[in-house]
């Protein structure tokens, strides 16, 4: 389970040698990128601390971690943009009762940095005085938004982003995909989420074309087709969305026939239910992300080949275009360009409306100095 983790040999190397020698602490802040390792290093030192081996990989018991149904470890994510006091006083609760079949309870906080100030607070108590046998693993790509006070109690692991010949290793060694898909994966993705989706959605490919094709109708035309294009990208969200919870669907109905109708299975249900909501939410989110994304790299090609350096293009399979579009593009207004998507990014992270946000942002990067790309 650890050889899975491209790229974070240290972070792997401290975490190992910690299990192994049973000196884990109780609490670590995992801190670094989407779409590295944090999650799946989460689980697999929540397997270890429970693990008869200290962390093998492959028993009972590590499995069942693995898969996420462990009635010892716990997740918890953000309900809508927060972390509420609530979610965290209910982990104190269960931090407080002892393991139900493990060694271990360990309580796994996604996006920690949206814990609110009362939800910190009451997190703050548990981790001054943490009971024993609980750890807490916080994953954050903002370390710098936690309280100081909360950060200073746990251990920081810094997780490295991935290069994309990196992403390629993972795609092709641990996943099956063929290598000439995983290089194209790799290059454009941006992180290994988005890596996996790309070479393994069918549709996707087309997708991304279609995000690159946005500067060139936006500046072709008018307000009008900004809100156009904004409303596309809300339905391709929408259709993502969809598209999970047919999966989801299916999961649920084998985790009912596995687990049957019968007492003590509501909890386990209510549990996958949650998980799939949280899912169904950040796949929303993931795809505006995307979209931005990938409108940040088509204009970074531009200023790469704007600056006589076509060769170390992200998108090569559009190289001409945008080889043939930088000499009448400013660069000027390509650096604005990419600090607004920013805005955009920041904006819809902190729950502006995803939509409306898109819609600035593609009237501005419409106006009032058009990027004449494919015109
Ligand atoms: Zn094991």
């Amino acid at each position: 389970m650890w050889d899975r983790l491209v790229g974070q040999e240290a972070v792997v190397r401290a975490l190992r040698a910690a299990a192994e020698q049973d000196a884990l602490g109780h609490a670590y802040l995992f801190a670094g990128p989407q779409g590295v390792g944090r999650m799946p290093a989460a689980f697999a030192l929540a397997a270890s601390a429970n693990c008869p081996e200290r962390g093998c990989g492959a028993c009972p018991v590590c499995r069942k971690v693995l898969r996420r149904a462990h009635p010892d470890v716990h997740l918890v994510a953000p309900e809508g943009a927060q972390i509420l006091v609530g979610q965290v006083r209910a982990v104190r609760e269960e931090a407080f009762r002892s393991p139900i079949e493990g060694r271990t309870k360990v309580f796994v906080v996604e996006d920690a940095e949206r814990m609110n100030a009362a939800a910190a607070n009451a997190l703050l108590k548990v981790l001054e005085e943490p009971p024993a046998g609980v750890l807490f693993v916080l994953i954050t790509e903002a370390p710098e938004d936690l309280p100081p006070t909360v950060a200073s109690r746990c251990r920081r692991l810094d997780f490295a982003p991935l290069g994309s010949a990196q992403v390629r290793e993972v795609l092709a060694g641990h996943h099956g995909i063929d290598p000439d898909l995983a290089e194209w994966a790799g290059r454009v993705a941006g992180n290994l989420a988005r890596a996996l989706r790309l070479a393994r959605d069918p549709d996707a490919p087309a997708l991304r074309e279609a995000h690159l094709e946005l500067p060139g109708r936006l500046a072709r035309a008018g307000p009008a087709e900004a809100i156009r294009a904004a409303g596309e990208v809300k339905a391709e969200s929408v259709a993502a969305v969809a598209k999970l919870r047919a999966t989801q669907e299916a999961g649920a109905k084998e985790h009912a026939e596995v687990f049957g109708d019968g007492r003590g299975t509501a909890a386990a249900r209510k549990r996958l239910e949650d998980r799939h909501r949280r899912e169904a939410k950040r796949r929303e989110m993931d795809v505006y992300e995307e979209v931005l994304s990938d409108l940040a790299s088509f204009y970074r090609d531009l200023l790469l080949a704007a600056s006589g350096a076509p060769d170390a293009l992200v998108n090569r399979e559009v190289g001409d275009r945008i080889v043939r579009a930088a000499p009448r593009v400013e660069r000027r207004w390509l650096l604005h360009a990419l600090d607004r998507i920013e805005w955009a990014r920041r904006a819809i992270s902190r729950n502006a409306s995803p939509a409306l946000v898109l819609e600035a942002l593609f009237m501005e990067l419409g106006a009032p100095r058009p990027v004449p790309v494919g015109a």
